[in-house]
C-alpha cells in the first residue's frame, strides 16, 4: 500500500523522537512491502519562529490531505512569555478543531518487563493490565457556557455540561468499533444517577449497542470506575466516557501503567485522517541530549498503523519489537532499573528497528 503521512516534528525532544518513529515506519514499510511518504507540517514553537503563528494554514492543509498525522510534542520555555493567542498549545487546539477530532483514545497497557513501575500490588498486576480509555474531546463541561457573577454579595460560577444526541452517538460508535478490534467488551462510564447529560448518554449508548450485538456492554458510574481502575483494572477492555470524566480517568489509567515516556494516544474524527502522538510534552529539560525515551512516540506510530491505516499486523510487529528491546534489557534513563543496559534515544530506536 502507498500512504502519505503528515509529520509534525514539534519542539524540544520532538524532532529526536520523531526521527526514531520514522525509522521504525521505514522498517515496517520494507518488511511488509508498503511505501510511506512523509510531509512535514510545522506546528508549535518552531512554527511561531518561522511563520509567526503556531499553526500555519498550510500545515493544517497538509494534515487534512494526508492519510494520517503523526505528532511528537510542542512548546517550551522559549515561548512561555509570548501573547497567549499564539502560544504553541493554540496550534494543537487549532489542529484538533480543524481536523474535527472528537475522540481521544488512550491505551493503558502494562508492559510485563516494566511491571515494577506499576504502583499497584503485584497480585493485581499479575492479572494483566491492558485496556483503552476513549474520551469525548470537544463537548461537555469544557465546551459549555462558563460564567462567573456576583449574587447577594458573594461570587457564583457555573460551567454547563451539555451533550447533544449526535455527539454521544458518534463517540459511542468509536467505543464499539474499538471494542470490535479488541476484546469485544465495552464499559460506558457516566453519572446517570445524578446528571441529565449522563441519562441521555446512557440512553444513546444503549441505542448504538443494538448495532453491535457481538460487543458485551456494561455501564458504570464514574466514581465506581475510578475505584475499579485501581482495585481490578484487568476487568476492563474498552472504556468510553464524556470529556471531563475521561480527562480524569485517562490520567489515572496512565499513572497505573508507569512511565510517561511509554504511552501513546490517538485523536480521531469522522474524516479518514487521525492524529497520533505520545501523551508526554516536549521535555525541554532533556532536549538535544539523546536522553529522551522514543517508545511513546514509536507506539503512537503503531497506533496509527492499527487504527489510522488499518494495518494490524504491522502495528503488532512494532509492539512486539518494543517488547523484545525491553526484554533484552535495554532502557532509556527514565525507565532505568538496576542490572539493565542504559541506552540513549537513538540507540533505543535502532534496537527497535533491528527487532522488526
Ligand atoms: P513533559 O511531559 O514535557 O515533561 C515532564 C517530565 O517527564 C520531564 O521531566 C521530562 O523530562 C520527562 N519526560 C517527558 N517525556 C519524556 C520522554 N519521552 N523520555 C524521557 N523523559 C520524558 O511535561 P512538562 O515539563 O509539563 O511540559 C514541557 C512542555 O511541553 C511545556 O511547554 C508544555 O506546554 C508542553 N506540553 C506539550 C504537550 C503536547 O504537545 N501534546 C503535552 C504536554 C505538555
Amino acid at each position: 500500500m502507498e500512504k502519505k503521512i503528515a509529520i509534525i516534528r514539534g519542539d524540544g525532544i520532538g524532532p529526536e523522537i520523531m526521527t526514531q518513529a520514522i525509522a521504525v515506519l521505514d522498517a515496517v514499510a520494507a518488511k511488509f512491502g508498503h511505501t510511506f511518504t512523509y510531509e512535514d507540517a510545522p506546528m508549535g514553537g518552531n512554527a511561531i519562529d518561522a511563520f509567526g503563528v503556531p499553526l500555519p494554514e498550510s500545515s493544517l492543509k497538509t494534515c487534512l490531505a494526508c492519510d494520517s498525522t503523526l505528532l511528537s510534542a510542542v512548546g517550551g520555555p522559549k515561548w512561555d512569555a509570548i501573547d497567549p493567542a499564539i502560544r504553541p498549545e493554540k496550534g494543537l487546539l487549532g489542529l484538533r478543531a480543524g481536523m474535527g477530532l472528537y475522540a481521544n483514545l488512550r491505551p493503558a497497557e502494562l508492559i510485563p518487563q516494566l511491571k515494577d513501575a506499576c504502583p499497584l500490588r503485584s497480585e493485581i498486576v499479575d492479572r494483566g493490565i491492558n485496556f483503552i480509555v476513549i474520551r469525548e474531546l470537544i463537548g461537555g463541561a469544557y465546551f459549555g457556557e462558563h460564567k462567573t457573577w456576583e449574587e447577594n454579595g458573594e461570587m457564583a460560577a457555573h460551567d454547563v455540561m451539555a451533550y447533544k444526541e449526535h455527539e454521544i452517538r458518534r463517540i459511542a460508535r468509536v467505543g464499539f468499533e474499538t471494542a470490535m478490534k479488541r476484546g469485544r467488551k465495552l464499559c460506558s462510564v457516566d453519572k446517570a444517577n445524578v446528571l441529565d447529560s449522563s441519562k441521555l448518554w446512557r440512553k444513546v449508548v444503549c441505542e448504538v449497542a443494538a448495532e453491535y450485538p457481538e460487543v458485551e456492554l456494561r455501564h458504570m458510574y464514574v466514581d465506581a470506575a475510578a475505584m475499579q481502575l485501581v482495585r481490578d483494572p484487568s476487568q476492563f477492555d474498552v472504556i468510553v466516557t464524556e470529556n471531563l470524566f475521561g480527562d480524569i480517568l485517562s490520567d489515572e489509567a496512565s499513572q497505573i501503567v508507569g512511565s510517561i515516556g511509554m504511552l501513546p494516544s490517538a485523536s480521531l474524527g469522522d474524516g479518514a485522517c487521525g492524529l497520533y502522538e505520545p501523551i508526554h510534552g516536549s521535555a525541554p529539560d532533556i532536549a538535544g541530549q539523546d536522553l529522551a525515551n522514543p517508545i511513546g512516540m514509536i507506539l503512537a506510530a503503531a497506533m496509527m498503523l492499527r487504527y489510522g491505516l488499518n494495518m494490524p499486523d504491522e502495528a503488532a510487529a512494532v509492539e512486539t519489537a518494543v517488547s523484545r528491546a525491553l526484554e533484552d534489557g535495554l532502557r532509556t534513563g527514565d525507565i532505568m532499573e538496576p542490572g539493565m543496559q542504559r541506552v540513549g534515544c537513538a540507540a533505543m530506536g535502532r534496537a527497535i528497528v533491528e527487532r522488526i
